[in-house]
């Protein structure tokens, strides 16, 4: 369980998040949506602690985030996708998802290498794991980063727009694995501008707006009967 409560961060001058309140309970899938520059990705960040709050309370598991000596255990335990893949061109896709099995969690090379495919069949490319990035479409690439993440054996998963760098007749095959993974009942916070992975998946869609939560509720209700003009003309504009 994650929850944050009063939660600021500024850049210089410019105050990116403005005390944000959220929950995410075991097994739930959330989507945060709202414009450029609201603040999502910092929010995720945080959330992920890739990034400091100025202020307010962050805690995770149970574990409070600036209790550092118990929050690596916790850190441990997350998985991360972003819009760039950032995978080693230079080693194969099963190079890539046992990396940080090897180097990270120590694992003989046997064992990296069986929960490595694993991960890899979880994300329908077992006849992948010996091909390098390079010759991999964008989607492929972007399932050996979520299987990547998925060896480390997450229990939870944070994603920061993880098609928007694919052709759009790739993007399917990326939230299809989303999708199956929210079924099976991982936890999930998810920035994106798919709003049909967000109307079909998710539990819980949050409208950002100027570094506040402006409206939340589950899918149905914020983009069937949205309660604020300003997530009517995100909306409106998106959809
Ligand atoms: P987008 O949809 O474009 O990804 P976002 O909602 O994810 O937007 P953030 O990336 O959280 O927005 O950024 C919020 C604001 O904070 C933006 O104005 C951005 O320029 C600024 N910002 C984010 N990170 C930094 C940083 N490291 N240093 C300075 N400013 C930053
Ligand atoms: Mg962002």
């Amino acid at each position: 369980r994650i929850s944050l409560s009063g939660v600021h961060k500024r850049f210089g001058d410019l105050e990116v998040l403005k005390g944000v309140d959220i929950d995410v309970e075991p097994g739930e899938v959330v989507v945060l949506i709202g414009a450029s520059g609201s603040g999502k990705s910092t929010l995720l960040r945080i959330m992920c602690d890739l990034e400091r709050a100025d202020s307010g309370d962050v805690w995770v598991g149970g574990v409070p985030l600036h209790d550092r000596k118990r929050a690596p255990e916790i850190f441990g335990h997350v998985g991360m996708v972003f819009q760039q893949f950032n995978l080693f061109p230079h080693k194969t896709a099963l190079g890539n998802v046992t990396l940080a099995l090897l180097k990270v969690r120590k694992l003989s090379r046997t064992d990296a290498e069986e929960r490595g495919r694993a991960a890899l069949t979880r994300v329908g490319l077992a006849d992948k794991a010996d091909a390098y990035p390079g010759m991999l479409s964008g989607g492929q690439q972007q399932r050996v980063a979520i299987a990547r993440a998925l060896a480390m054996d997450p229990a939870m998963m944070f994603f920061d727009e993880p098609t928007s760098a694919l052709d759009p007749e790739l993007v399917g095959e990326v939230t299809g694995v989303m999708r199956s993974l929210a079924e099976d009942g991982m936890t999930m916070v998810v920035v994106t501008h798919e709003m049909r992975f967000a109307r079909d998946t998710a539990d819980r869609v949050v409208f950002m707006d100027g570094g506040v939560v402006l409206e939340q509720g589950p899918p149905e209700q914020v983009f069937g009967r949205p309660a604020e003009p300003r997530t009517q003309q995100f909306l409106h504009r998106v959809l």
